[in-house]
């Protein structure tokens, strides 16, 4: 009988994937587990082949601006904005024209396929701010700098979809942020199930989806493969990585960072569950991958948010790029196949929101 090591199973199911097919959780799960440094790094070397098969050199790269901070009335343990705690985060309402035409020039600039407007607060319904809303992405999408994309949290009706659709809306970033099981556990004010109608919503309309979540927030193995499955199962087209930036003043101030490889083979799973998705590295990559930022892509990675987060620091845009061209990898700002108008709102460990006036999710 033959021995079947771990680098054949990984490789082979790397073969099945490039041919068609796809990993079930348990399949899955065993790679979220693997723990030696030699079995990881071949489980990146086949996630790179992965990123290279379906998405060839280009990098696919991002860029958001806060639209309103602050003062959101959700309680999510990660986030600096949330009313809950005491944090150095600014407070502001919903920005005027000039901040958002300047984010798209700059934006522009440094390569940048699509800017998303992303707003602390609860969420979005029929009224004057939604009114504001859609005259922003209007005024981005006759700009013509790039594309309009929007983060804007819970959406309560179909009609507030299909508005935002007519107003030029390609792609909405909401992340599911963990797994239905864990959830709870960061967030109390508004539910999973919440986050799933609000994607049919979008979906219903003809928005793309932006959805992720974050790592790193105590969660299991488990709970990032279901989470995984979970944005295969809604058909997210774009799918942000997060990993926790513990932030003075929230509860989780003092979590531990997870191990720089751990986040590494997390990324290489990813691809293998979502292998045509655009995988993003978002919020909290300079702070928990130090050195090894560059090796995101080699674990699969196809995305990038550039510059700064929402309430916290990247590194330059500039030093991006060169990290671009030193791998060989091209910012991609052409529209892709599978989204005409590809990109998304996405967020800095958010997908969120909550405003002065919450919307009853
Ligand atoms: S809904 Fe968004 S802005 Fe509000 S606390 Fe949660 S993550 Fe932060």
């Amino acid at each position: 009988m033959v021995d079947v090591t771990n680098r054949d199973r990984i490789h082979a199911l790397a073969d099945r994937i490039m041919a068609g097919g796809s990993v079930d959780r348990d399949e899955a799960l065993w790679m979220f587990h693997l723990e030696s440094q030699a079995d990881i790094t071949d489980l990146m070397s086949a996630a790179n082949r992965l990123r290279e098969h379906f998405k060839g050199n280009k990098i696919h790269l991002c860029s958001i601006v806060n639209a309103k901070a602050g003062g959101c009335s959700e309680n999510c343990k990660f986030c600096s904005q949330s009313a809950a705690y005491t944090t150095e985060s600014p407070r502001y309402g919903f920005i005027d024209p000039e901040p958002v035409s300047e984010a798209s020039k700059e934006a522009e600039q440094n390569n940048v396929t699509a800017v998303g407007l992303v707003a602390a607060w609860k969420g979005l319904r029929e009224g004057p701010v939604l009114d504001e809303v859609c005259d922003r992405i209007r005024e981005m999408a006759a700009d013509g700098k790039v594309r309009p994309d929007a983060s804007l949290g819970l959406i309560d009706s179909q009609q507030v979809a299909d508005r935002l659709k007519d107003a030029g809306l390609a792609c909405y970033g909401h992340n599911l942020e963990s797994s239905r099981r864990f959830f709870p556990e960061h967030c109390t004010t508004h539910t999973f199930e919440d986050r799933l109608q609000t994607i049919k919503y979008l979906k219903n309309a003809g928005i793309k989806i932006c959805s992720g979540g974050i790592i790193g927030m105590g969660e299991t193995r488990e709970d990032r493969c279901d989470m995984a499955m979970q944005l295969r199962e809604i058909g997210a087209s774009v799918v942000p990585v997060n990993f926790l930036n513990p932030i003075e003043g929230t509860p989780y101030e003092t979590m531990k960072p997870l191990a720089p490889m751990e986040i590494l083979k997390t990324i290489a799973c990813f691809r293998f569950i979502l292998p045509q998705q655009e995988i993003m590295v978002a919020g909290g990559r300079t702070v928990n991958l130090r050195d090894l930022q560059s090796m995101v892509f080699m674990a699969g990675a196809s995305a990038l948010m550039v510059g700064n987060y929402l309430t916290t620091l990247n590194q330059p845009a500039e030093q991006d790029l060169q990290m671009l061209k030193d791998l060989g990898l091209d910012p991609d700002w052409e529209p892709h196949e599978d989204m005409e108008s590809d990109g998304c709102g996405s967020n800095d460990a958010c997908g969120c929101a909550s405003k002065e006036e919450p919307v009853t999710a």
